[in-house]
């Protein structure tokens, strides 16, 4: 559903962000995205949405030629496909509801259906009982759940994140990995970008690991998945 072919992206300046990546990700993978600050991690995620246009190369997301996509057909590929941020970016102003439901507003869905599909999302991030609240009367951890819903209210194919528990404290972090867990078993695949080399030594899932803008390795596990640990009386990723 994803592949690279040899793609390059070089910024207006001159900065080679990605130089040469050629890589295929199936549908209901779960793949992390590993590299040091600055290798090019973001501007991959910003390819396959078409933030950014690749220079070199051929790409195809969600049966999408990205070379030849027409101007009308962006907003389609973008249906399908949800990103988080790691700084949330939610409307402060907002209630909780409202952020998720304008997710689904800006794309015309029919307004009588927004509040189930909104409530629907908000279940599956635990958060239904925050509805009404502003985001800045959430916790962290509380504002990416958020994220995170308005993110798949749209049921989208694919889910990028890009350093999702990047503010957020270890256990809060656990929490959130958790629920993109959960999201990969009912088959969104799930692009996870992070700089912490730590997180991907203790799960079993792909690794695909970009250093200088370019691939330098690609270990291919199976998906992962979560584990009650009797031990700790939790779950765990393993
Ligand atoms: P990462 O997410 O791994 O930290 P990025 O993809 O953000 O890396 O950046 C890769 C390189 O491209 C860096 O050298 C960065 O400075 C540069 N870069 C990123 N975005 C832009 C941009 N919009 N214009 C020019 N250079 C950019
Ligand atoms: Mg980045």
């Amino acid at each position: 559903m994803i592949k690279m072919e040899n793609v390059g992206k070089t910024y207006p300046k001159g900065v080679k962000a990605l130089r040469d990546m050629s890589v295929s990700i199936e549908d209901g993978e779960f793949v992390y995205v590993i590299g040091a600050s600055g290798s090019g991690k973001s501007t991959f995620a910003k390819l396959l949405i078409r933030e950014e246009k690749m220079t070199k190369g051929k790409m195809t997301v969600c049966g999408y030629d990205l070379a030849k996509i027409k101007n009308k057909d962006i907003p389609k590929l973008r249906r399908q496909i949800g990103v988080v941020f790691q700084d949330y970016r939610l409307l402060e102003s907002r209630t909780v509801f409202e952020n998720i439901a304008y997710a689904l507003e800006v794309i015309g869905t029919n307004p009588e259906d927004i509040k189930p599909r909104v409530m629907e999302a908000l279940i599956q991030v635990e958060l239904e009982d925050k509805a009404d609240h502003k985001p800045t009367e959430l916790s962290g951890g509380e504002q990416q759940r958020v994220g995170i819903a308005r993110a798949i209210v749209n049921n989208p194919k694919v889910l990028i994140a890009d350093e999702p528990t990047g503010n957020l404290d270890p256990k809060t972090a656990l929490d959130i990995m958790r629920l993109f867990y959960r999201i990969n078993l009912t088959g969104t695949t799930i692009i996870m970008v992070t700089h912490n080399r730590s997180i991907v030594t203790k799960v079993h899932n792909r690794v695909i690991e970009i250093k200088n803008g370019t691939l330098v390795g690609d270990k291919c596990k199976d998906n992962g998945s979560l584990e009650y640990d009797y031990s700790s009386g939790d779950y765990i990723l393993i």
